[in-house]
């Protein structure tokens, strides 16, 4: 039996997802690794086989009637990311396999002339490691430098130590809305209005907050925001980057090869416009098609709703949670999303991960691609339960007796 929420229909909504009604080593599935991966609807599934099924076929350049059939799916796909982040143009997204590809193309693209020696760039200390390499690979190329936004034990930015960091050297700033280890929400519009104050451009890795709140990319004043496909109950393999048209436009290309290029000769090669530049070679088209439909998807529930349930279940799981004895919160953040990292006094996170596991429950351990986040508290990794709109409050009760019996055989 499963509560439902005066705003979702839970059990109804429960049935659109197969893979949940399955048994993990003999016990129902629990799944709890959403910001790791989310689930597939049905109607995603079903669009992916249709796809196949009835349009299969390179787009852009075919002027047979399947091609033109995939492309116009392809490019109403790129409409709906457009709608869905409310950017005012559709070429301002540009698809990409996730939001790593996403910052690598930033990062890389800025290192074709744009950032200097001496320039700043700042991430914050709540990154994941995917916004924080290529910055170093940046630095490496330009002589530029790393400069790390400093956070609390809360797991919260420390705003005043980002604004004596903002200079006339700082040219960009990277960070997350919301941090993957610790759901910290970061109160990004306020910072992104500090870093253009200084005249840095600003990108937002919305990864973690794409699924679970709205997203005005106009009203942040975003230069660049991206997410991935697979954290919105879409494909792998796909995601998108918003960038604002002059900026996109000012950027050198990423890749090199076809679909980006106008002329080529073996001189030299003039180069596609906007989107096309930064999407070299054959998409992941399939994906690319389906994003649309894991949008439509999380449209018909409401973004409101989804955003006011999950806030409901964290709310629930935090203070059930809080009662269990040896129980460590790591990141308690005042503005947090569906994510509890936690440990339980004394004991290794990965041995208690296994033992959930075997009572069919699925969280992360370790340090979720966020080892500095680790290091600041000086643990070897946490254990997240990430929820989704699809998870109830007997899954967190399921959770907490599974706790109850690791603790009870680890100790
Ligand atoms: N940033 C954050 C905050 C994330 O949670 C993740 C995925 N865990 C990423 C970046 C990387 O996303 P992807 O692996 O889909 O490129």
């Amino acid at each position: 039996m499963v509560s439902d929420n005066a705003l979702l229909h839970i059990e109804k909504i429960r049935e659109d997802f197969p893979i949940l009604h399955q048994k993990i080593n003999g016990q129902p599935l629990v799944y709890l690794d959403n910001a790791a991966s989310t689930q597939k609807p049905r109607l995603v599934l079903d669009a992916i086989t249709d796809y196949y099924q009835t349009i299969n076929s390179n787009i852009h350049r075919g002027v047979h009637l399947l091609s033109q059939k995939a492309t116009d799916a392809y490019e109403l796909s790129r409409e709906k990311v457009r709608a869905h982040l409310n950017a005012e143009k559709a070429h301002e997204i540009i698809f990409t396999r996730g939001v790593t590809e996403s910052i690598n193309l930033v990062a890389s693209s800025l290192g074709k002339g744009l950032i200097k020696k001496g320039d700043e760039i700042l991430i914050s200390a709540l990154e994941h490691h995917s916004n924080i390499v290529p910055w170093q690979f940046l630095c490496a190329q330009s002589g530029a430098i790393l400069k790390v936004i400093p956070m609390n034990e809360k797991g919260e930015l420390l705003l005043e130590a980002y604004r004596s960091l903002l200079s006339d050297k700082t040219k960009f700033v990277a960070i997350n809305h919301v941090s993957n280890a610790l759901g910290t929400v970061n109160p990004v519009k306020e910072m992104i209005a500090q870093a253009h104050d200084v005249g840095a451009w600003v990108l937002i890795d919305g990864a973690q907050s794409v699924p679970h709140m709205p997203v005005d990319v106009q009203a942040l004043d975003a230069d660049f925001y991206t997410f991935s496909a697979h954290k919105i109950y879409g494909p792998t393999g796909i995601g998108a980057l918003y960038g604002k048209e002059h900026l996109l436009e000012l950027l050198p290309p990423y890749q090199g090869g076809g679909e980006m290029i106008s002329t080529v000769t073996f001189e030299e090669s003039t180069y596609a416009g906007l989107p096309h530049k930064f999407e070299a070679g054959t998409p992941n088209i399939e994906a690319g098609v389906v994003l649309g439909t894991a949008i439509d998807y999380v449209h018909a529930l409401g973004l409101e709703n989804i955003a006011a349930y999950e806030q409901e279940l964290l709310r629930y799981a935090h203070q059930k949670m809080s009662a269990f004895e040896g129980m460590e919160f790591y990141g308690t953040a005042q503005h947090k999303a569906s994510v509890i990292s936690f440990n339980l006094k004394g004991i290794h996170p990965y041995d208690v991960g296994v033992i959930l596991d075997k009572l069919g429950i699925a969280v992360r351990t370790g340090h979720h691609c966020a080892q500095p986040i680790m290091d600041f508290y000086n643990i070897p990794g946490t254990i997240r339960a990430s929820f989704a709109f699809y998870n109830t409050k007997e899954e967190v009760e399921i959770l907490l007796k599974g706790l109850a019996k690791a603790r009870a055989m680890l100790s």
